[in-house]
């Protein structure tokens, strides 16, 4: 039996299924939402359910949106010809950063992981193969650089091969082993500039 009364016991599982919390955390954090006062405990969890009601994929690209078409796919001064493929709209915000990246990007919602279910069909790779086919030039293919990363960027790279676009890859700047979401901006930009073509 848990120490804790039942409701408070159910907020501290809640809190247990975020990535990184563990169980002493967890009991931290409902503990502090016992202690808001009702009218922010309500602001707090209408936030959760506002987020998850306003914000969708956009039907492009897959980037976090309000709207059906997302901020950047909506936007005639980028370079539609450019796609930048990513894992996840997290790694979007990193490159919006730097702000050296004009062109626009793909989401695929992860990476191959056999292991853990994740197979091509999972991730939205159909999607960014037909885009290509719409005129685009050059695809850059940046998955963090892990193993599955790679996986993915090869598999993709060999999906395009016949298709008459650049497929490039990002090259250094990143460590291994690395997250793209944490880069800095000058090793970001070095990955961009030092990438080679597949
Ligand atoms: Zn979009």
């Amino acid at each position: 039996m848990s120490e804790y009364l039942p409701p408070l016991e159910k907020l501290i599982e809640q809190f247990r299924k975020l990535p990184g919390v563990g169980r002493k955390s967890a009991v931290r954090m409902a503990f502090s939402v016992l202690d808001l006062s009702d009218e922010a405990a309500e602001n707090f969890s209408s936030a959760i359910t506002d987020a998850k009601k306003q914000i969708r994929h956009c039907e492009i690209c897959h980037n976090l949106s309000v709207d059906e078409v997302c901020p950047i796919c909506a936007d005639d001064t980028r370079d539609h010809t450019l796609i930048c493929v990513v894992e996840d709209a997290k790694a979007i915000l990193a490159f919006e950063k730097v702000r050296g990246f004009r062109g626009v990007y793909h989401v695929l919602g992860g990476v191959i992981s056999p292991i853990n279910g994740i197979t091509p069909d999972k991730l939205a790779i159909a999607d960014l193969i037909k885009r290509v086919r719409d005129g685009v030039k050059e695809v850059i293919i940046a998955t963090n650089p892990t193993v599955e990363g790679e996986t993915t960027a090869t598999y993709i790279s060999s999906l395009l091969k016949n298709t008459g676009v650049t497929v490039s890859r990002l090259a250094y700047g990143i460590p291994v082993g690395g997250d793209i979401e944490y880069a800095d901006e000058v090793t970001l930009n070095r990955a961009i500039e030092g990438r080679r073509a597949f």
